[in-house]
């Protein structure tokens, strides 16, 4: 692993996660901003930790990430049973919203990527409501093929957001800001998932209670059934990190 991060983590199978808690990860991505500090930051769950374990170059785009901050609760209990354990989860769409908030002191420029058409829209005019001193610069939806990149790639970048969000679905979200970070001209680049489908009300998140029981997992299967070869993901990590207890944060 590379020794340049920049904050204190836990290594899970060579995945920095990071230990900053939720208001010190804010203070964190509010100096990288403030000091146009180039950042990609990835909300990791174990779905994705088992997924770079499968692919080599997706592993390869986490840990070239600047910050990986564990979102999901698999990775906050895998943290705490190798016996090195994390402050507390720290989710994207929260992480969303506490930019969000922190951002209106300065007035933060905001760029807004993913989604359908529908949903972006009316995320964006959302988002513009609630936050009225934050600017958002532009959004467009995330249905485009790898032709359409440069026009994309190029209109952010004439842009220059401080935040870039990116909601296309982790597998495509985060290879994609690796590909091209150094060419979006932004600073703080983040993949949110199905975030915007939640800010536009379109899809909801899971209740309170539904998320202090820690089973947010369980909730989005039985709303989302076709979730389920995917979500397999989560008991093949818990089996792996019990198996390999000793080795979790020693593998590179
Ligand atoms: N999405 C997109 N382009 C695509 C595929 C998905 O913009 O080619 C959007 C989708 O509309 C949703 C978000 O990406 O708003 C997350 O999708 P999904 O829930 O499938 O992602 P995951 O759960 O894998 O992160």
């Amino acid at each position: 692993m590379k020794e340049t991060k920049q904050y204190p983590f836990v290594p899970i199978y060579g995945i920095p996660f990071s230990k900053l808690t939720m208001q010190d990860t804010v203070v964190w991505l509010t100096q990288a901003i403030q000091e146009r500090r180039s950042t990609h930051v990835i909300t990791a769950n174990p779905i994705m930790v088992m997924a770079a374990l499968e692919n080599a170059n997706f592993m390869k785009v986490m840990k070239q990430s600047d910050l990986v901050v564990p979102d999901g609760t698999g990775v906050v209990w895998a943290a705490n049973y190798v016996g090195d354990p994390l402050p507390e989860r720290v989710t994207g769409f929260d992480l969303l919203h506490q930019l969000m908030t922190a951002g209106q002191e300065y007035r933060w420029r905001v760029y807004m990527l993913g989604a359908s058409p529908e949903v972006i829209q009316e995320a964006a005019s959302r988002l513009q409501q609630q936050y009225p001193a934050i600017e958002i610069v532009g959004y467009r939806d995330g249905y485009f093929g790898a032709a359409e990149d440069e026009q994309v790639v190029e209109q952010i970048s004439s842009l220059h957001p401080d935040i870039l969000f990116v909601a296309r679905g982790a597998d495509t979200q985060e290879p994609w800001i690796a590909k091209y970070r150094d060419r979006l001209n932004s600073t703080v680049m983040m993949g949110v998932g199905g975030s915007f489908d939640v800010i536009s009300g379109r899809s909801k998140r899971a209740p309170e209670w539904v998320q202090s029981m820690r089973i947010e997992w369980l909730y989005r299967l039985v709303k989302e059934p076709s979730r389920f070869t995917r979500m397999l993901a989560l008991p093949k990590f818990a089996l792996k990190v019990m198996r390999d207890k000793e080795k979790v944060t020693k593998i590179n």
